[in-house]
């Protein structure tokens, strides 16, 4: 039995952390890479090199590439561990760079990760390219693709913390995806592989993360990278880093994404697709987006001239500051929310919503308030 937990601590690259991740963060940790390793396979819009780390000899070919939406860091951060991991000498490394040929992208988009934009410079979605292929980044990544003739992808990327696990009330900490690659959604050889992938990785995960896991939703998109790999018949698995509760730096869900990898790559060797695969993996409650950041209920507001008991829920916004991602809270949602769950979430014992001398909540402004000035809350949490 692999000690997961240990194995993250062992190779976690410490010079890594929160979300705001950009091509000189990762500066230092390439630098320790012996330089066979690491090449320049692109630029970008704005002419960052684009890098490629190759590690490993074997037959089955690996490719993996990380934040081609630039403000998605967590699987970049577990991608850098995975590769401090490789260069550990450790028995499990050594017989996976002996079984295994691994092309790595860790940054697609350097200057959405400057910028902090899910686009690229020229504001465009680079998970909507996979066709046109209209900008560098695109052609940089297919390229990539193409001349390396993977046996796996591993298309990684972050999610929005709206997401829960089905309506288990959990988030979706980690969430993936088998692409489609034809309308219909159906199934062949090549996306069976990736389900019996994402199986196993499933199964370590539960024991870590039990019931924060899930499935993203599969609708056929040709222009999403993912979708036009599995139609090329390259098995393609898409990971979806989340939530995990408090971790808005998203650490621990750094770990989880780590022992994904691994227990992906080593369900690899034992691919043998049974019948009953699509039925476990249609069983992983599908991504739902039912949460919000925060969740205030049995509040007193005033609408259409009487108070009424209602509630509301606030979200945060990401924005860069001095080199820092803050989290903004606003207002997001006022009315029914039955259905929804709160990261955080407060009873407000049927007190009155004051800001600014106003008892109703309007959506969009920022979630600094009171409950009858005497409990105060600010950017969305109740000052003690
Ligand atoms: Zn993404």
């Amino acid at each position: 039995m692999i000690n997961y937990s240990q194995l993250f601590q062992d190779h976690k690259e410490p010079r890594l952390h929160g979300r705001y991740l950009t091509l000189s963060h990762l500066e230092a940790p390439l630098a320790d890479l012996p330089k066979e390793a690491i090449s320049v396979v692109g630029y970008s819009v704005q002419n960052q090199p684009i890098y490629a780390v190759r590690l490993g000899s074997g037959k089955t070919k690996i490719f993996a590439w990380s934040q081609m939406h630039g403000n998605e860091s967590t699987t970049t951060k577990a991608l850098i561990d995975f590769i401090r991991f490789l260069q550990g000498d450790s028995v499990l490394a050594n017989q996976f760079l002996a079984d295994f040929q691994f092309l790595l992208l860790p940054l697609v988009n350097p200057d959405g990760a400057a910028l902090y934009t899910r686009e690229n410079a020229n504001g465009v979605d680079l998970n909507r390219d996979a066709i046109d292929r209209s900008q560098p980044e695109s052609v940089v990544l297919r390229k990539a693709f193409d001349d390396f003739n993977p046996t796996f992808c591993f298309n990684l990327h972050d999610q929005r913390s709206i997401f829960g696990a089905g309506s288990t009330g959990n988030p979706a900490t980690v969430s993936f995806l088998a692409p489609a690659y034809n309308a219909e959604r159906e199934f062949n050889e090549t996306r069976s592989q990736a389900v019996a992938v994402i199986n196993a990785m499933n199964k370590e995960l539960q024991r870590h993360i039990p019931n924060k896991i899930g499935r993203f939703d599969d609708g056929y998109n040709a222009n999403c990278v993912g979708d036009t790999f599995q139609l090329l018949g390259v098995p393609t698995v898409l990971f979806e880093a989340g939530h995990f509760p408090q971790d808005y730096e998203r650490e621990q869900t750094r770990k989880y994404i780590f022992v994904a990898l691994i227990s992906g790559l080593k369900s690899i060797y034992e691919i043998d697709i049974v019948r009953n695969d699509i039925d476990e993996y249609m069983n992983i409650p599908q991504n739902i987006p039912n949460f919000y950041d925060f969740v205030y209920k049995k509040i007193k507001i005033y609408c259409d001239g009487s108070k009424i008991i209602s509630n509301f829920a606030a979200q945060y916004k990401e924005v860069l500051q001095d080199n820092q991602i803050q989290f903004r809270a606003y207002i997001s949602k006022v009315g029914q929310l039955d259905a929804y769950f709160g990261h955080t979430t407060y009873d407000c014992q049927e007190l009155e919503f004051i800001a600014n001398g106003n008892s109703t909540p309007v959506e969009g402004e920022e979630a600094t308030f009171s409950l009858q000035e005497r409990i105060y809350f600010e950017n969305g949490n109740q000052l003690s």
